[in-house]
């Protein structure tokens, strides 16, 4: 199958490497000149523009940081709804519903159908294949990339509504949030009153308190202090923004969501967005006077 790929960052880079070696034809870009020329060395075809890959390949997917930069590379100058070939649109972004509705409108009057398929399960899960990826759009077209998306990860149709896979990543995306930050504040606590991090851990991932944070990232990414789970505070704090946004639409009591919210703000505001979103236990850890790490023989 011939598809353009557009954002190589990354989820996008293993997304694209995936497509390339189950032996599709990939043509790439990505306003990173190095990211372009990483994928092209591993066999995919180096594009110029957004337009470019459109006017390439019938089917464009696409796996970019924000809500506003898909409107723009989907339906701006030079974007995918000016190409000659392409006829559906991939977004393996996180956006929310009413972008994925807004970008559907648009590019329905130029007879190209948007399909949205946000994924779960982070860049390890992109790397290995395994994230879920949240499907919805016309039927008959997603079963068209039905075989790609299967490349990608696990694949759920969640509806012919535009923006239902949206609704559901950012469902998902909510409760890891919240399992971050709830075990973050948890987690310092216990090394406070004296606990040792690795036995916290252990306990409670014997028992009702775990979560991917504590079976993972915890365990992973902040006891050896690695902070690398390739997921930045700025992103996750979109992606609750969003949730929020599409729940108040909804006329729903939000609570504990903003909480989560409150936190990855202070995270993006004393750290900067750009750093993990594993690092949102630091600004806990600066009013404790502790950190989260296993303690020195
Ligand atoms: P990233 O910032 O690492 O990658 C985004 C890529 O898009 C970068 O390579 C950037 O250069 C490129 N880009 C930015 N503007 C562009 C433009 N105008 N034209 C072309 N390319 C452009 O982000 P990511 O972590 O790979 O996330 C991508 C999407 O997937 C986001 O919507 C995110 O919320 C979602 N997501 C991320 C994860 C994760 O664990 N990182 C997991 C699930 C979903």
């Amino acid at each position: 199958m011939e598809i353009g790929f557009i954002g190589l960052g990354n989820m996008g880079a293993h997304m694209a490497r995936r497509l390339v070696e189950a032996g599709n034809k990939v043509f790439v870009y990505d306003t990173r000149q190095e990211a372009i020329g990483n994928l092209a060395a591993r066999g995919a075809i180096a594009a110029r523009s957004p337009k470019e890959i459109a006017d390439l390949a019938e089917t464009v997917m696409a796996s970019l940081p924000t809500p506003d930069v898909v409107l723009k590379v989907a339906t701006g100058p030079d974007g995918v709804i000016e190409g000659t070939k392409v006829r559906r649109f991939v977004d393996l972004s996180t956006t929310g519903a009413a972008m994925a509705q807004r970008v559907f409108k648009l590019l329905a009057a130029r007879n190209i159908v948007q399909i949205d398929a946000p994924v779960s399960g982070g860049v390890r899960g992109a790397e290995k294949g395994t994230v879920a990826v949240m499907a919805s759009g016309p039927r008959a077209e997603v079963e068209k990339v039905e075989p790609a998306l299967k490349v990608i990860g696990k694949f759920f149709f969640i509806g012919e509504r535009p923006g239902a896979g949206q609704t559901m990543k950012l469902c998902n995306n909510v409760l890891s949030a919240a399992a971050m930050a709830a075990t973050s504040e948890s987690m310092v606590m216990g090394v406070k009153a004296g606990l040792d991090p690795r036995v916290m851990l252990d306990v409670i991932n014997a028992s009702s308190g775990r979560s991917t944070a504590t079976e993972q990232k915890f365990p992973e990414v902040v006891v050896p202090r690695k902070f690398n789970q390739g997921f930045t505070a700025g992103l996750m704090l979109k992606d609750v923004n969003l949730f929020i946004a599409e729940a108040k639409e909804l006329g729903l009591p939000i609570n504990v969501i903003e909480a989560v919210a409150a936190l990855l703000k202070l995270t993006c505001e004393e750290l900067g967005p750009d750093k993990d979103v594993t690092q949102i236990v630091q600004p806990i850890e600066k009013r404790a006077g502790v950190e989260v790490r296993a303690p020195s023989a």
